[in-house]
């Protein structure tokens, strides 16, 4: 089978593409330049592996030439949608190119892709829960639940706006999905925030990807620096590229919106973990309040993904082993 991968360059896609490589896929990625998708193509080292340009996913009609060109594809990943916390005009850096990107993708199989039978979007857990139900313990999270932001409100914060982008642009795939009633399949993928090593010890650079560089900020802040307030779900990288897979390889993942999330932390946590397991970090990070994310973690909401966890059948890497393959790969890199 041969699978499409839009945003192969990407901290989550390049697992994705690697794993599918690994399980004797052809892949065709979709990268912005040439010089990106040369650099992939090095990486990954493979004869299965090529890339087509696409350069911005919102762009009308962005993905039909790729997909007139492959019409061997029979699966399409669509992971690409901008993922960052710095947008100053936020409709237009984020909800747009997240939603059109989107559709892009979906018409464009829809019209070119003859062969296509299963379609994976890569959503979130922002997709899922609502920021102000994040925060009531007495919620309960399901595959059901979704972030009840407007376009108004997401057009705020920055943060807002990713979240935003993520909630439109899943609810655009669904009701595409209604519309057009096509051939293929739908499901999606919706993690909390992913952590673990880059697929490749040489993409450490010295600012990550936004979820990575949550852990990668610990390093370079110093001792001193005061510890954020920020909390939420996790999943490690590896386990959301297998699960891409089974998103589309099995039949009880059809039209399912599959929850990623292996367990809540907040910053305490991994600061702890790493002052625990990794002495060559002692007095480099700071030491906070030992144990105290325990209580913050306790005026969470409950995320129940058993669904999900029944259909992906394997057990996801816990918060110790995410963070300190994150960190140690890290400070390899930096030797
Ligand atoms: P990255 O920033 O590493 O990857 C994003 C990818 O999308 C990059 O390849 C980027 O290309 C591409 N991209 C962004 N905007 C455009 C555009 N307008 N046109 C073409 N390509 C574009 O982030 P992640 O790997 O973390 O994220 C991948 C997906 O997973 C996203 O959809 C994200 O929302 C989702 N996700 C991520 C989570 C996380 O914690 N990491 C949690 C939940 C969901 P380039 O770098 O060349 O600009």
């Amino acid at each position: 089978a041969t699978v499409f991968v839009s945003g192969a360059t990407g901290f989550i896609a390049q697992h994705v593409v690697k794993t599918l490589l690994s399980s004797n896929y052809k892949v065709i990625g979709s990268v912005r330049s040439t010089t990106k998708g040369d650099h992939l193509k090095s990486l990954l080292n493979s004869p299965n592996f090529s890339y087509e340009i696409v350069e911005d996913v919102e762009k009308e009609g962005a993905f039909d030439q790729a997909l007139q060109k492959h019409p061997e594809v029979t699966v399409f990943l669509h992971t690409a949608s901008p993922f960052h916390f710095k947008a100053t005009d936020i409709e237009k850096e984020l909800l747009l190119p997240a939603v059109n990107g989107t559709k892009n993708a979906l018409n464009a199989i829809h019209k070119y892709g003859s062969n296509v039978s299963r379609v994976v979007i890569t959503s979130s857990y922002a997709a899922i829960s609502t920021a102000s139900k994040e925060v009531d313990p007495n919620v309960v999270v399901t595959e059901q639940s979704w972030n009840e932001i407007s376009w108004e409100d997401a057009k705020k914060d920055p943060v807002s706006g990713y979240r935003g982008s993520k909630t439109f642009a899943e609810k655009a795939a669904w009701e595409f999905v209604k519309e057009h009633n096509p051939k293929f399949v739908v499901s999606t993928i919706n993690p909390s925030f992913v952590f673990g090593p880059q697929a490749y010890d040489s993409e450490v650079k010295d600012s990550l990807n936004t979820s990575s560089e949550f852990i990668n900020a610990i390093l370079k802040n110093g001792p001193d620096a005061t510890i954020a307030p920020t909390r939420g779900g996790f999943v490690d990288v590896r386990d959301v590229a297998k699960a891409h897979l089974v998103a589309f390889e099995k039949e009880e993942a059809k039209n399912q919106r599959l929850i990623l999330n292996a367990g809540r932390f907040t910053l305490q946590s991994i600061i702890d973990i790493l002052n625990e397991n990794i002495p060559e970090l002692k007095g480099k990070i700071p030491v906070g309040e030992p144990g105290t994310d325990k209580a913050a973690i306790a005026g969470l909401s409950t995320i129940d993904n058993s669904k999900s966890l029944a259909i992906l059948g394997f057990e996801l890497i816990d918060l110790k082993k995410s963070v300190v393959d994150s960190v140690q790969q890290i400070l390899q890199a930096r030797k």
